[in-house]
């Protein structure tokens, strides 16, 4: 057995979703930081559990060919990206495995096939949302940045190479108008201090800019003065503050106050335009996001005569970019401001074939397909990495569309669903996994279900 302080050597077969490379040491499986797959590399032992371990990289004995020399100065300590040491094309290639791995393991699906990701032509400079959180350093200094891996220790660090460059002329802004006014960032432990995180959206393709502090307050003092700053940056439409006083690492708070400017801002995903507030949920990636719903409708296979239904719509993104091609489409989403979002978006397109529902989805399709018998020809579910409850894949399942398009964040979760409604008829027709977090761990997955035709004989 290993143990503590054992020197071992290893090769790195397989990487986590935090970026840890894997190997096995006499088939015992050692987590090791800051090695990538393909490593050869001398590891001492540094804690051991029942089933597997933790090393520390001491020698890099033969590096992977798959190594690169990451671009960001900081990749290495913070959390944001985990995979910018392995060349782009292997960050794709591990990302297809670990769908497919997931629904073999998972879903018991081995027929299945896996597509290659759609990646990214430039995989750098795509997010449109970037939070950065404020604190102090030992020296008293304010420091803002990104967290590091695992930890809430905040880096320094102006710039993300996934953000947009505006983003560090804002977040510098803020730093100076904090120290030159005084104002205390948030200090997490103690629960004292005032600005805790400043969130930013980027319309892609608009160029519009939204600036939101978040404050453990009601109040930001001097603020004119921080609104005058940032309204010399070309492209800003709003600037508001949200209070959340709770303790919480939960960013955002529900209670907004509009300082500046429209309360949302908009973009661009194919011919559609959204309207985005602080509070909604919208894909971090503009550019893949048109992929990611391309594949979608793709899948839907609308001729213009079906009733679609759009769980966990969101702000009406999906129910709005299919509802040209559908008779008609109903959206389901837990977050009324962006119900109020999708409301809004369908009539600023002028579509009318759509409408939109506030509540869980496991709770309003089950009672509108009991109380109303509602129809539908296709049902597309998109959510979060928790995935579906049971008691709404039960009413998809009774409902008897002919296609389900399941968009997933989280592969396993994916498989568990699937596993759940391919044991009740269905059968997996299509899987395509899109890039939406390049230099990130995380896959998007667009997942075709039919009902299954035994092949005849
Ligand atoms: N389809 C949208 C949003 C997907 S993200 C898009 O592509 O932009 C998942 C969404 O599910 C979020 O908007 C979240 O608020 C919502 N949500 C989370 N749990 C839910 C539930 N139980 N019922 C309905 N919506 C839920």
């Amino acid at each position: 057995m290993w143990k503590k302080n054992d020197s071992v050597i290893l090769k790195i077969e397989d990487m986590t979703t935090e970026g840890e490379g894997i190997g096995k040491a006499d088939g015992f499986p050692l987590f090791v930081k800051d090695t990538v797959i393909g490593d050869e590399a001398e590891v001492k032992i540094i804690k051991v559990k029942k089933s597997y371990g933790y090393g520390r990289l001491m020698r890099l004995l033969r590096p992977s060919p798959d190594r690169v020399v990451p671009a960001c100065p900081v990749a290495r300590q913070c959390g944001g990206c985990q995979f910018q040491a392995m060349a782009y094309e292997k960050q794709l290639e591990l990302k297809q495995k670990k769908v497919k791995n997931n629904l073999v393991r998972i879903g018991g699906l081995a027929q299945v096939e896996v597509q290659p990701v759609i990646g990214m032509e430039s995989p750098f400079r795509y997010r449109n949302k970037t939070q950065v959180p404020f604190g102090k350093d030992k020296e008293g200094k304010i420091v803002a940045g990104f967290y590091a891996g695992r930890t809430h220790s905040i880096i320094d660090q102006e710039d993300c190479l996934l953000a947009q460059p505006v983003c560090q002329t804002i977040i510098h802004i803020m730093k100076q108008f904090m120290e030159e006014f005084r104002i205390e960032p948030y200090d997490e432990q103690a629960h004292r201090g005032l600005v805790r995180h400043l969130l930013i959206r980027n319309g892609y393709y608009t160029g519009q800019i939204m600036v939101c502090v978040i404050i453990n307050g009601t109040e930001l003092p001097h603020k004119e003065e921080l609104i005058r700053r940032l309204c010399e940056i070309e492209g800003m439409t709003s600037i508001c503050l949200n209070i959340n006083r709770e303790r919480t690492n939960v960013i955002m708070g529900k209670q907004m106050v509009w300082l500046y400017g429209k309360r949302y801002i908009e973009d661009m995903i194919g011919d559609i335009r959204y309207q985005i507030s602080p509070l909604s949920f919208f894909q971090v990636n503009s550019l893949q996001t048109k992929k990611l719903y391309d594949t979608a409708l793709a899948f839907a296979g609308l001729t213009g005569e079906e009733i679609v239904w759009d769980l966990y719509c969101g702000i009406g993104t999906i129910s709005l970019f299919l509802a040209r091609h559908a008779k008609m489409v109903y959206g389901v989403e837990i977050v009324e401001p962006a119900v109020e979002d999708a409301k809004r978006n369908a009539l600023a397109n002028g579509i009318t074939n759509a409408q939109f529902f506030v509540g869980k989805a496991e709770e309003v399709l089950p009672e509108k397909y009991r109380a109303e018998q509602v129809k539908a020809d296709v049902i597309v579910v998109d959510p979060p990495r928790k995935g579906c409850e049971e008691t709404l894949l039960e009413t998809i399942v009774s409902m008897q569309p002919r296609r389900i398009v399941y968009v997933s964040c989280d592969s396993a979760t994916l498989a568990r669903d699937l596993k759940y409604l391919t044991g009740m008829g269905y059968e997996v027709k299509k899987v395509q996994p899109v890039e939406m977090f390049a230099m990130g761990a995380h896959v998007e997955t667009v997942c075709l279900l039919g009902k299954h035709s035994p092949q005849l004989r």
